[in-house]
């Protein structure tokens, strides 16, 4: 047995995608608005979706509609009061308010016009943008449809283990997926968000259920370290 497309959707068949457990999944769903997106990933940076989430509703209870103009108008100090629960809220607060004056000064406040643009273009000014790192730009384009597989920790961990990667580059191990998939972005997409979720139910951190898993045959952590062990 190999590590392929076929396995890969086989097993991630069983993983079950509870939408509001992906904030930026699920802001965008709802909203189809880039900011809003991007105001949501910048949420989950170093902490659960679930105080994401929390967070984001806060925000929209004290700005009313998350666009750069009313962050603006509502300052700092509530910003951060808002977020408090997703951590590190006055830097995340300054990164926000950098952020919406940028696009509103650059931008008119509108990013939507980005969904148009081809990836690399896309990713570029989305670079650009303060607060904006190489995995928060991979999760605003894939949910835009773009072709591009954006790495967390759980699909890092879930890579490395399985051996598909060597090293924690993020560019490998996200060109390490997509040369495993087709290309197409909604089943990276897709693909994305059900690693999200194995991780967090079978290849957790600590103890990760090998005895339940399917790709327990082409796993290098199972093959070469939880099989010694019970040896
Ligand atoms: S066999 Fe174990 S280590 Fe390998 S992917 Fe499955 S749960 Fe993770």
């Amino acid at each position: 047995m190999e590590l392929n497309e076929e396995l890969i959707l086989r097993v991630l068949s069983n993983v079950n995608i509870e939408p509001r457990n992906f904030v930026a999944f699920y802001i965008f769903r709802n909203t189809n608005d880039v900011f809003k997106l991007l105001i949501a990933t910048i949420l989950t940076q170093n902490t659960s979706d679930r105080n994401a989430l929390r967070a984001y509703e806060n925000l929209v209870r004290t700005v009313g509609d998350v666009t750069p103009r009313r962050l603006l108008e509502a300052g700092e100090e509530a910003i951060a009061n808002a977020i408090r629960v997703a951590g590190m809220y006055r830097a995340r607060a300054r990164k926000i308010i950098e952020l919406s004056r940028v696009v509103l000064e650059r931008f008119g406040g509108d990013l939507s016009w980005i969904k148009d643009l081809p990836v690399d273009e896309a990713r570029k000014i989305l670079l650009d943008l303060p607060g904006v790192g190489e995995k928060t730009a991979d999760v605003v384009l894939v949910n835009l449809g773009k072709p591009v597989f954006p790495v967390d920790t759980h699909i890092m961990r879930i890579s490395l283990r399985l051996g598909i990667a060597r090293s924690r580059k993020y560019s490998e191990v996200s060109n390490a997926w997509m040369r495993l998939l087709r290309p197409d972005p909604r089943k990276y997409l897709d693909v994305h968000l059900r690693l999200i979720q194995f991780g967090r139910e079978i290849c957790r951190a600590r103890n990760p259920r090998c005895e339940v898993c399917g790709f327990r045959d082409v796993c290098r952590y199972y093959n070469e370290v939880v099989k010694r062990k019970g040896a």
